[in-house]
Formats: structure tokens, C-alpha cells, sequence
């Protein structure tokens, strides 16, 4: 079976990189890897596939757009054109983003099934891109690989039930990865000796809804620089962030890095006191390691995080992000409810395309 594999964007990558690996080992599956271009600089793209050693693309569109339409629809075309030549049986994409929509939609056009790893999830927030994307993606596929038991929930209450397609709870293919590169991450990342880093917190922030929202963007900035002076707060910055925090001309009084690659994430992730986020994988990867999460969000895909106390949602208050920060920083969580499904969904995924495709 020939399945074309669509990643686009830093998420994809990293789940990729877990489902990949336990792909090579399956003599009746043959993968090939399209990279649409949608995150192109070398420290969001090119690190996670030498580091996590996931096969070379064997396409790579190029595409870069502004303009989420433009972008979308040049990667419908790009993606059609590769999917009539390599003829695949099946289509495989992750997530969110335009790269699952464009490969998702190109899929369906020519009749090739569509496989959807992280399908079901819901932020019920419409005016989320990423949320038109999975809703979108996850009607038109085939294979639906849920991440949790809530995900498989909200597709049945979505009628999926009565739907032409075949949907499961194979597990969170980022638990796979983060188990599995964990011990190399200790072995390969100076960072935490590089940065002399200590006590400190965990900061990520790229999402539109923030970033593109002067009011937001500012007000998240404003409370994290005054968490700095008593709590060191350390943030890779993502290349959109660090485009609207210069075009707004705002100061971030707190250490600044790079976008880092997953190695370097996963031990500032071990060694951090508590993580700020509004990344969906970051606040799973809070969980993974132990640590509490203030999530910067009106609403989360990740609810059952919330119900257990260690993840909070506090949006862009930054009355209540500061307080958030001292109170988690205090308590005790436990981390011991298996809700991502133990580190084996890559290789469930595989077991349910073997089955059902
Ligand atoms: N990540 C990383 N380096 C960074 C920031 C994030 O390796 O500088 C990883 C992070 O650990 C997680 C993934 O990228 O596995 C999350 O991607 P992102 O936050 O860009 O997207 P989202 O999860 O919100 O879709």
C-alpha cells in the first residue's frame, strides 16, 4: 500500500516523526512525504527532520503565501498534481492546519481515501482557522485517528456514526514522540547548561487569535514581563510573534530565543517549573512532563487537561495570567491519568489503516 504522507507545519513534523518511524518497519506499507512549504525556516522545518531522522520529502512545494487563500489553494494544486502522478492508495495528514485542509481536499477530489490522524478534536470556536481545517478534514475522511476519548465523543455527537467512514481512539501520536525521543533528547541538548537555566517557566505564544490582536498580543506581553524579574521566563519566539512584537514596537523584558528544535524543547520542557502556552501540543507536552500549564486561550481542544486542575485557561487577561502563574505554582497536580494512550497510537494508526483501508 503507497500512502502519501502531507505535513506542512512544526506539529506535523513531530508527529510525523512518530508515525514514520514505526511505518519503515512495515514491508506492506511504502510512505512517501510531501512537504507542502508552509514552514520553511530552517530552525521550524529542516532540525526536526535531521534530529528526529524522518525520511527526506520526496516533494517539497515551496509554498509560502500571506494570504490564507492564496496558500490553501496553490497547495490544493500542488498536492493534485503529485497525487495523480504517484498514484497513491491512500493520503495521510495530521492535524489542523491549510497543508491537512489542501491535502484532505485534493485527496477527495481524485477519490483517494483520506486518512486523518488527530481527528475529533473541537475548540468550538468558528472563528479559529485551525478549527475550520480539522472540522472540514475530518468530514471528508475515511480514517479518522482519534487522539483521546473525548475526540471519538465529539465526532458522535457530531452524527459520524451515521457517516461513511471509520473512526477509533488509536491514542496521541505526540506521547509517542515525546517517550520516544526523550532519553535522546538528554544526550544531545546542551540547552539547559548552555542557557544556565534553573527555576524558570516555559513560554510559547504564536496563535492568531493573540498575535494578531494588538490588545492581546500587548496585554500577554505586558504580564510575562512582569513575571521576568521573580520568575525567569524563557521564550523561543516564533517567527510570526516576533514579526507583530516588532511591528507593534513592543519590548519583551524576558529571555528571548530562537525557535528551538524538539530535543532542546523536550528538556526546557523536563527542567521548567511550569509552562505558558497557547500551543495545542504544548499543553499535552506539559502533561507528558509533569508540569502544571497556564494556557493563554478563551477555550481548549485539550478540555480533559483542564478537568484535572493542571492546565488553566486565563486568555489574555494580565490580571489573571500573573495570578494564574504564582497559584499553579504552588500546588500539586497528578499527572498519572492515562488519557493519551500510553505511547502506542503510532503504531495503532498502522494496525487500523492494515484493518480498515
Ligand atoms: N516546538 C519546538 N520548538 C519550539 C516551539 C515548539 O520543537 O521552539 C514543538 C513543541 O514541543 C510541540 C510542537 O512544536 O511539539 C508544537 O507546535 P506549535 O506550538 O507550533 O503548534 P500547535 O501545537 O499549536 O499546533
Amino acid at each position: 500500500m503507497k500512502i502519501l504522507t502531507v505535513v506542512g507545519a512544526r506539529p506535523q513534523f513531530i508527529k510525523a516523526a512518530a508515525v514514520s518511524r514505526v511505518m519503515k518497519d512495515h514491508q506492506d506499507i511504502h510512505e512517501v512525504i510531501l512537504h507542502t512549504g508552509q514552514h520553511y525556516d530552517a530552525n521550524m522545518s529542516e532540525v526536526f527532520f535531521r534530529e528526529m531522522e524522518i525520511p527526506e520529502p520526496a516533494y517539497n512545494l515551496g509554498i509560502q503565501a500571506s494570504l490564507q487563500g492564496e496558500m490553501t489553494g496553490r497547495m490544493i494544486e500542488g498536492i493534485e498534481k503529485i497525487i495523480i502522478s504517484e498514484k497513491p492508495d491512500a493520503l495521510l495528514v495530521y492535524g489542523d492546519t491549510n497543508s491537512t485542509l489542501a491535502g484532505a481536499l485534493a485527496s477527495n477530489k481524485l477519490f483517494v481515501k483520506i486518512i486523518h490522524v488527530e481527528a475529533g478534536l473541537r475548540s468550538y470556536n468558528m472563528k479559529m482557522s485551525e478549527e475550520i481545517n480539522r472540522i472540514l478534514t475530518d468530514r471528508i475522511s475515511d480514517l479518522l485517528c482519534c487522539p483521546t476519548a473525548n475526540a471519538v465523543r465529539n465526532l458522535e455527537s457530531e452524527g459520524f456514526a451515521d457517516f461513511n467512514c471509520t473512526y477509533l481512539n488509536t491514542g496521541d501520536v505526540m506521547l509517542d514522540a515525546a517517550l520516544f525521543y526523550s532519553q535522546i533528547a538528554e544526550t544531545k541538548s546542551t540547552i539547559v547548561r548552555d542557557l544556565n537555566l534553573d527555576d524558570f517557566v516555559l513560554l510559547t505564544f504564536h496563535r492568531a487569535e493573540n498575535t494578531n490582536d494588538p490588545r492581546r498580543l500587548s496585554d500577554i506581553v505586558k504580564a510575562l514581563n512582569a513575571i521576568h524579574p521573580t520568575k525567569r521566563v524563557v521564550l523561543p519566539l516564533h517567527p510570526r510573534t516576533k514579526k507583530t512584537v516588532e511591528a507593534l514596537g513592543l519590548k519583551l523584558n524576558m529571555d528571548v530565543i530562537p525557535p528551538v528544535g524538539y530535543f532542546d524543547m523536550i528538556e526546557l520542557l523536563k527542567n521548567c517549573k511550569l509552562v505558558v502556552t497557547d500551543s495545542g501540543g504544548l499543553q499535552k507536552e506539559a502533561y507528558f512532563f509533569q508540569k502544571p500549564c497556564v494556557t493563554l486561550r478563551d477555550e481548549t481542544e485539550w478540555t480533559e487537561l483542564v478537568e484535572l486542575g493542571c492546565n488553566k485557561l486565563v486568555g489574555a487577561d494580565p490580571v489573571l495570567i500573573q495570578s494564574s502563574i504564582f497559584e499553579m505554582l504552588k500546588q500539586k497536580f497528578n499527572f498519572d491519568n492515562e488519557l493519551f494512550g500510553g505511547g502506542k497510537a503510532s503504531q495503532n494508526i498502522i494496525s487500523a489503516i492494515e484493518t480498515y483501508l
